[in-house]
């Protein structure tokens, strides 16, 4: 079990974001003590989650009595109310906690959070977007994108390094991408090695710039 497993998260903001780390979290087997000022959504999340309390997050001393200091770690699901968001992220960091993960929508609204405390900030829409970009774009099956420059992408194997041992198809040198893993109709993945010869309908994983995987799908 990893070190950070049960341990109790402080969920602000039940909105579809906020719901569903939420959500995940308890799954995974930690407690979720979730805030929401909207009733109705505390009411919907009540029966999944450890515990769920209306409340105004922006303000500290409601936080400091629902224990927000003990919580080794605080997730701000607050997006569409800027304001809001940043007075909660500020009123967290102000109760001493380190580990805030927070929602942004923008550009600006990430640079806020950061200078007010957040130590995690995330773009769920922009990274979702994104991503479904390069799976329209069906050459591509499978993409997680790491900053705006690095991914692992899954793909079907480009028909030029068909037949051939990985160490020949110097995918490396010629792509600049490294295949991971490769998986047979019907198998598993395994980890890809210099011998592993790529049969026709296999499927990749590999990694590189985004650029230059964009360029080996399409080889
Ligand atoms: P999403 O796009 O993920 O649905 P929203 O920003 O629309 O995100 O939703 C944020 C949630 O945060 C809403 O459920 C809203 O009621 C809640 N919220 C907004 N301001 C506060 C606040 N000051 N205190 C507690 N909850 C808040």
């Amino acid at each position: 079990m990893s070190a950070n497993k049960r341990k109790p998260i402080l969920l602000i903001g039940l909105g579809r974001f906020g719901g569903a780390v939420a959500r995940t979290l308890e799954r995974m087997g930690h407690e979720v003590l979730a805030v929401d000022c909207d009733g109705d959504l505390v009411q919907e999340f009540a029966p999944d989650l450890t515990k769920v309390v209306q409340a105004d997050a922006t303000d500290e001393a409601v936080l400091e009595r629902l224990g927000a200091r003990d919580f080794d770690a605080a997730v701000v699901g607050i997006g569409t109310d800027i304001e809001a968001s940043v007075l909660t992220v500020l009123a967290l960091a102000d109760l001493g906690l380190t580990n805030i993960w927070a929602k942004a929508t923008n550009d600006k609204h990430a640079r806020i959070l950061e200078r007010t405390g957040a130590t995690h900030v995330v773009f769920p829409e922009q990274r979702m977007g994104e991503r479904t970009a390069h799976l329209i774009n069906e050459r591509l099956l499978d993409f997680i994108s790491f900053g705006n420059e690095f991914a692992i992408a899954r793909l079907a194997a480009p028909e030029p390094i068909v037949g051939l041992p990985l160490i020949t198809s110097e995918c490396r040198k010629k792509y600049e991408v490294t295949v991971v893993g490769v998986k047979r109709e019907g198998e598993d993945f395994i980890h890809a090695v210099p011998d592993t010869i790529i049969f026709p309908g296999d499927e990749l994983v590999v990694s590189g710039r985004i650029s230059n995987i964009e360029k080996f799908s399409g080889i």
